[in-house]
């Protein structure tokens, strides 16, 4: 374990749940940090501020509300319904959301004497978010570095895992219960398994099936 700290973009879904596990694994000292942004379920927050006590690290809360000025975008406004059209980028969509995150967990990063930044974004489910591409975030890290003269690495431990790979990471961490009854995923904000029918809970759903029967068959 490196004598270092990280912090970790953490929104009490799987995949940042899953990094927070890895973060705590690797680095003396873990913060989390999660951004209001005008969720539509403030449940989101709730989950987030719940997972970060119960592994006994730190939490803020960023105030982001303005991106629901920006974006109009059915996770952050209540009048507006998901969609999910084939070839097109779901309209949950905010535009430079993660770059915006990023680079407000860097400042936070450095005041807290934080090198880490740990994001759960990721590639291989890639659904057209440009700031999510591993080549993005590695153009981010260098532009981090020279605007505030800090040697910051961003670490994406998902970046080309797939879901069935991303739940395999947290049975490996001795977290997978955990991750699988305590995270929120869903769009409706129903924990854990969530509605089942939203585009989150199908994926994660999948995934899951995807694992279970690769671990079955590991067993058998
Ligand atoms: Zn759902």
């Amino acid at each position: 374990m490196k004598k270092e700290k990280a912090i970790v973009v953490f929104s009490g879904g799987q995949d940042s749940t899953t990094c927070l596990f890895w973060a705590k694994a690797r680095y003396s000292e873990v913060e989390a940090v999660t951004f209001n942004y005008g969720q539509r379920h403030k449940l989101e927050l709730e989950c987030a501020a719940s997972i970060a006590q119960d592994l006994g690290i730190k939490h803020h809360i960023l105030d982001m509300s303005l991106l629901n000025q920006l974006a109009p975008s059915a996770l952050t406004r209540d009048d507006i319904d998901i969609k999910e059209e084939d070839g097109k980028l779901p309209n949950t969509f905010v535009d430079g959301r993660n770059h915006l995150f990023l680079s407000f967990a860097a400042v936070l990063a450095k005041q807290v004497g934080a090198r880490h930044i740990i994001t759960g974004v990721c590639e291989t489910d890639f659904s057209g978010y440009p700031d999510c591409r591993d080549i993005f975030i590695k153009s981010l890290n260098v532009t981090l570095n020279l605007s505030m003269d800090y040697p910051f690495v961003i670490e994406t431990p998902l970046m080309w895992l797939n879901k069935a790979e991303t739940w395999a990471l947290s049975d490996e961490l001795g977290a997978f219960d955990y991750v699988r009854s305590q995270t929120l995923t869903c769009y409706n904000g129903i924990i854990a398994e969530g509605c089942g029918e939203c585009p989150a809970c199908r994926l994660r759903q999948r995934g899951l099936d995807d694992y279970l029967s690769l671990r079955n068959d590991r067993v058998l």
